[in-house]
């Protein structure tokens, strides 16, 4: 294996160096059948067995009921911030709710208020959206169609610990931390990821939705847009993103030969709980988040000046620890280690904190 830096970034993100390696194999020539696999129809016998095998995996990984659809879909997680409410509030004259814990629930909101009434029952905007709420801090209306809400905060670096206990239906953008830990999918209607994150390549979305919820759209959405459009066809109403499903098979292959979701748990507690114990060891590091919010995916933190920070982050990759960049929206750092993230970079970042802080505090 060549030398191969550590890479921070959040999202397309780093993912486990085997699953390149096959993938680099099967794209010039798919199993020795002498065809690469980019090359398929998506209605071959070939390419049909990788699309069930990756559905397959995902649904043994996650433990996902029988009565819930999975769909790989293109247009990346934003898509699904129109494609739920005009599905879910089709029809006119429908509710949904919303808690707005940044700038990835701020986007759906403001997609959503184009299909229906929408209440933003809680927002942490006036705290840099440093906190998720627990249930008791707000209220659902109980003719809400469904509470939607962003389990991890890729920018802010929050997490929910315990998801919302309501009556209304649950719909959960978990983009930046599914298949990071256990997850009890029938408590939700639906959850949509990107696979950029935690599962594969940027090019396809996964929606598990539960089978009752399909016939909520109607005949005014465009076709491409109906959910059940996509489930009746098993994802195959016209060209899917072949190869980014192929990888996460071969992500979900990775991830069940390791332990799966409770194996990844339990590691990506260790990993960022080093993180963040050398974030606390001194005062030159501020994590972003309230500590009852902290994120296992991606640790948002600051340095005592822009100037520090800017420094921290160009000689950290110097040194092979890339992207640690935060985003433009809050600046300062973010660490991002999702699941394939190797536990050895985040003992050495936390060794160059150390390191760094004693140099230049
Ligand atoms: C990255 C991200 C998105 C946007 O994903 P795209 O595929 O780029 O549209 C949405 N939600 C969360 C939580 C994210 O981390």
């Amino acid at each position: 294996m060549p030398e191969r830096i550590y890479n921070f970034s959040p999202g397309p993100s780093t993912l486990p160096y085997s699953v390149l390696e096959q993938a680099a194999r099967d794209i010039v020539n798919y199993r020795d059948r002498g065809i690469g696999l980019i090359e398929l129809s998506h209605r071959s016998k070939e390419f049909m067995a990788v699309a069930e095998e990756t559905e397959a995996l995902v649904r043994e990984n996650m433990n996902v009921p029988d009565n819930y659809k999975i769909l790989f879909l293109q247009g990346g997680a934003s898509s699904q911030f129109y494609m739920i409410p005009m599905n879910f509030l089709a029809g006119g004259g429908k509710k949904a709710t919303y808690i707005n814990t940044g700038t990835w629930s701020k986007k759906a909101i403001r997609e959503a208020r184009l299909f229906g009434a929408i209440d933003v029952a809680y927002s942490s905007e006036d705290t840099t959206f440093n906190r998720v709420p627990s249930t008791g801090e707000y209220t659902v209306d109980p003719a809400s169609e469904y509470l939607y809400f962003v389990s991890n905060n890729t920018i802010y670096g929050t997490q929910f610990k315990s998801f919302p206990e309501t009556d209304t239906l649950l719909v959960c953008d978990m983009s930046s931390d599914i298949l990071s830990r256990r997850v009890d999918v029938s408590r939700f209607g639906l959850i949509f990821a990107g696979a950029q994150k935690n599962m594969g390549p940027a090019g396809v979305t996964i929606v598990i939705i539960r089978d009752d919820l399909l016939d909520r759209g109607d005949d005014s959405i465009p076709t491409m847009l109906r959910y059940k459009t996509h489930a009746d066809k098993g994802s195959m109403f016209n060209t899917p993103p072949c190869f980014a499903i192929y990888c996460v098979g071969e992500v979900m292959k990775w991830l069940k030969n390791n332990g799966g979701v409770a194996a990844m748990e339990r590691i990506n507690n260790e990993k960022a709980s080093l993180v963040y114990d050398a974030i606390d060891a001194t005062d030159f590091y501020r994590g972003h988040a309230e500590v009852g919010s902290r994120s296992m995916m991606n640790i948002s933190f600051n340095l005592p000046t822009a100037e520090l920070e800017a420094k921290f982050i160009a000689e950290a990759a110097a040194i092979g620890l890339d992207g640690l960049k935060g985003h433009r929206s809050i600046g300062g750092c973010r660490a991002s280690i999702y699941n394939a993230f190797p536990r050895d970079g985040v003992v050495r970042l936390v060794e160059f904190m150390a390191e760094f802080a004693a140099k230049n505090s």
